[in-house]
């Protein structure tokens, strides 16, 4: 490991961008993910089922960039064969049963998966999988992060954190050292769960679009991910609940969530009942409430905190707050 390295804690946007900060500014970056892959919650799951292997996208569902940092990775994606734009049928119906166009807009998918997107972004980087960081130790220019498999890496000049605010403050309880502040403003924040469901039922199912946003019930989007670009394999569908139906229903089973989510759209648009299906829950899906600021550093400028959840519930956004923080911690 590189004299002066920063140690990245998390592989999704914020992490990755977080990352090609650092490395703009001539730093080494060594990125942990207690996953299997990069992506955070631009998650694509391979799943085995009876019509063949499909892969879902049950995180987030496509990406919007508004500004230019965002737009160009979206371009370098492209060029690399691994995002392109979403142009399927996709609308917003009302409780009522109003069905419109979503605006015009550029909507991002990854190729072949949301996940490729970071994928992308992490080319050339170190990132170890399967690593969940519990501790951090040490101090300025000679951080230590401390394994759940065992074992401690370092030394690092800093250390970025780009995770969900309460698996933060877990972190910095552990740690020895004052995040009081970091802590105080994670407390604040907030990211609301979301059931999803992902599901094949008969494949000539044809409501009429391909993806909608939903108002009216507990299920808040519909989507049908061979609808989007490059994928292949078996055709499926993915439900996502909305963030209040997901907290009032948190600790359902997931058969339980199966049977009510999929009734409810087999009612709605006649969705035959699935003859496969999985749910996942995100504890942590959607920023609700956000500090407003980029990132936050402790007092010695060499431990800082990034995500979407400083700033707000889309994923550029935790582009734009990863970019911020590896600006900062160049400086480290
Ligand atoms: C269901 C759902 C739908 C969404 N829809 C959209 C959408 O349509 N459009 C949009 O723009 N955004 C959407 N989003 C939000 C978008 O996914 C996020 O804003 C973005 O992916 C957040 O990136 P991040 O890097 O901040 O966090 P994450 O992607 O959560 O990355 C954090 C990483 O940290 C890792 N980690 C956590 N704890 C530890 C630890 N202790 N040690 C090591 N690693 C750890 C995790 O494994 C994860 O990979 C959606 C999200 C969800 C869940």
């Amino acid at each position: 490991m590189a004299d002066g390295a920063i140690a990245i804690i998390g592989a999704g946007l914020a992490g990755a961008a977080c990352a090609r900060a650092l490395r703009e500014a001539g730093r080494d970056a060594v990125l942990f993910d207690k996953g299997r892959g990069a992506g955070g919650r631009l998650s694509t799951r391979q799943a085995e089922t009876p019509s063949g292997t499909a892969r879902i996208d049950h995180g987030a569902q496509f990406l919007t960039a508004r500004g230019e940092a965002f737009t160009a990775l979206m371009e370098e994606a492209r060029a690399a064969g691994s995002a392109a734009p979403w142009e399927g049928r996709l609308v917003s119906i009302d409780r009522a049963g109003n069905l419109e166009p979503l605006r015009q807009e550029t909507r991002w998918t990854g190729t072949p998966g949301m996940n490729a997107i970071v994928k992308t972004a992490l080319s050339g980087f170190e990132v170890r999988f399967g690593a969940r960081v519990t501790k951090l130790k040490g101090g300025p220019g000679k951080w230590r992060v401390v394994l759940e498999e065992g074992g401690e890496e370092g030394p690092f000049a800093a250390i970025a954190v780009t995770i969900p605010p309460e698996q933060m403050i877990d972190l910095f309880a552990r740690t020895n050292a004052d995040f009081a502040e970091q802590i105080a403003e994670a407390k604040e924040a907030v990211l609301g769960p979301c059931q999803a469901v992902m599901l094949q039922c008969d494949p000539g199912f044809d409501p009429g679009f391909d993806a909608a946003k939903l108002y009216g019930g507990g299920v808040t989007w519909m989507a049908r991910t061979l609808s989007k670009p490059g994928r292949d394999g078996a055709e499926s569908w993915v439900l996502h609940a909305s963030t209040n139906w997901s907290r009032v229903h948190l600790e359902d089973s997931p058969d339980a969530v199966i049977r009510a989510l999929t009734e409810e759209v087999h009612v709605r648009f006649g969705m035959p009942l699935p003859g496969w299906a999985q749910a996942h829950r995100w504890r942590y899906a959607l920023s609700e409430k956000a500090p407003g600021t980029h990132f936050a550093l402790d007092e010695t400028g060499t431990v800082g905190c990034g995500g979407d959840w400083r700033l707000g519930g889309r994923a550029e956004l935790a582009w734009d707050s990863g970019t911020a923080l590896g600006h900062a911690l160049a400086r480290a």
